[in-house]
């Protein structure tokens, strides 16, 4: 039996450590914060009783039939459709951007094909081969739909111009040209009827795993385990000896109601003017509960300075050669696998961190098996 220690107690390390403890392995976790569940934490809103997110809205979607088994395993997942909204210009539309939405913004009723060939006629092909966001947008749907809903909220996400971020961040046509209004093109989606914050609990609920609360990681703590997983921020583990890898927070501002504050779980702000990005109303992620109170969140992005909460890596050229020096010192790390999106600076949604989770489990069970040497990566950052 082997002696691991967890470091964080979000979704990535919360998979493998429940794989290897049924594998037979002896856990330990430790959680900077006082809670479990990372970035997907959920409690009951103490005023209202609504279940909310703590760190942002988050939306269960996913194809892969294997994370929807797991998930459902340690939990009980409710039918849940996201659909959003977004303001722009005074303005309400449909999202993602449909056949609603074009005859919204042109003030028309055209059928699929007539909707086509108008987006065609507005894509800017004087534009060949897209350098840049803006272009990117310009190129595939015309200065009307970019200027509605992308140029304004582009640059509150991101802090910077359109005209500055790289064509890959838009990597296709971003439009349907039905009415289909399901913001996830997934087959299973769905919200877990306690929240995420059970799910974990589940997860984390083996003899083999004993978890430690408001407790970060130290250097003195590696000598007493065979093997680290971290998923904290991989240049946290080295100190930052490089410089800081860049990403966006998020600041929350809660607002508190009585009945249905904006008859639905999320809208945009698209416009540059409105300095938040989006509101949302937690109670309408659980249909299935009735509150007469609500409680909404503005969620306003900015840079992630020393001391706030990483949430949105940025991966610009400057952050990828940052990255490349912390993966290169990485490889010659001995007893650490760097896991989840902080370990590996990339966004992933909740289904790909539990799939991830799960080739690395099998992985590490494999090495182990034929007594290989654990890797510091099973899934490459660059
Ligand atoms: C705003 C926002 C909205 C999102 N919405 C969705 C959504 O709708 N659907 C979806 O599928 N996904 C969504 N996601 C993605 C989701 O949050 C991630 O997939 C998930 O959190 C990844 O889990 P993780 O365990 O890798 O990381 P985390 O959840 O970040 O867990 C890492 C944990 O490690 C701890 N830690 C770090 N350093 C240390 C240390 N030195 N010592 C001890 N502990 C430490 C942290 O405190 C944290 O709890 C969203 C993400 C964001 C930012």
């Amino acid at each position: 039996m082997s002696n691991y220690l967890f470091v964080g107690a979000g979704f990535s390390c919360a998979v493998i450590a429940r794989e290897l403890a049924e594998a037979g392995n002896g856990i330990t976790i430790i959680e900077q914060r006082p809670h479990i569940a990372g970035n997907c934490y959920s409690e009951r809103d103490r005023e209202s009783n609504i279940i909310v997110h703590k760190y942002g809205p988050h939306i269960f979607h996913t194809d892969n039939v294997r994370v929807w088994d797991y998930i459902n395993r340690f939990g009980e997942m409710l039918p849940y459709v996201n659909r959003v909204k977004a303001v722009s210009n005074s303005r309400i539309y449909s999202l993602p951007i449909n056949l609603h939405t074009i005859n919204q913004l042109f003030e028309t009723h055209l059928s699929p094909n007539e909707a086509k060939e108008l987006i065609e006629s507005k894509a800017d092909l004087s534009i060949e081969i897209p350098k840049t966001f803006e272009e990117q947008a310009l190129r595939f749907v015309g200065p009307e739909i970019y200027n509605a809903f992308f140029a304004g909220y582009t640059r509150k996400q991101w802090g910077i111009e359109p005209s500055e971020l790289p064509a890959s961040i838009l990597k296709r046509l971003p439009i349907r040209f039905n009415y289909d209004d399901n913001y996830f093109a997934h087959k299973y989606q769905g919200m877990p009827k306690n929240g995420y914050t059970d799910i974990v609990a589940a997860m984390l609920d083996h003899p083999s795993i004993t978890v430690h609360l408001s407790t970060p990681y130290s250097i003195g703590m590696r000598n007493d385990y065979d093997h680290i997983f971290w998923s904290g921020p991989l240049d946290a583990w080295f100190d930052y000896e490089f410089g800081r890898l860049g990403y966006r927070t998020l600041d929350f501002e809660p607002v508190r109601g009585i009945g249905d504050m904006q008859g639905n779980a999320v809208i945009n702000y698209c416009d540059s003017n409105v300095p938040y990005t989006r509101i949302t109303e937690h109670k309408h992620f659980a249909p299935w509960e009735t509150h007469e109170q609500s409680i909404c969140f503005m969620e306003y992005s900015r840079q992630c300075d020393e001391n706030d909460t990483p949430y949105y890596p940025i991966r610009l050229v400057k952050d990828k050669t940052l990255l490349k020096q912390y993966v290169e010192k990485a490889y010659h790390e001995k007893n650490v696998t760097f896991v989840g999106r902080l370990g590996t600076y990339r966004y992933l949604d909740m289904d790909v961190t539990i799939k991830e989770a799960l080739d690395v489990a099998d992985a590490v069970k494999a090495s182990l098996a034929a007594s290989d040497d654990l890797k510091p990566f099973y899934v490459k950052p660059l």
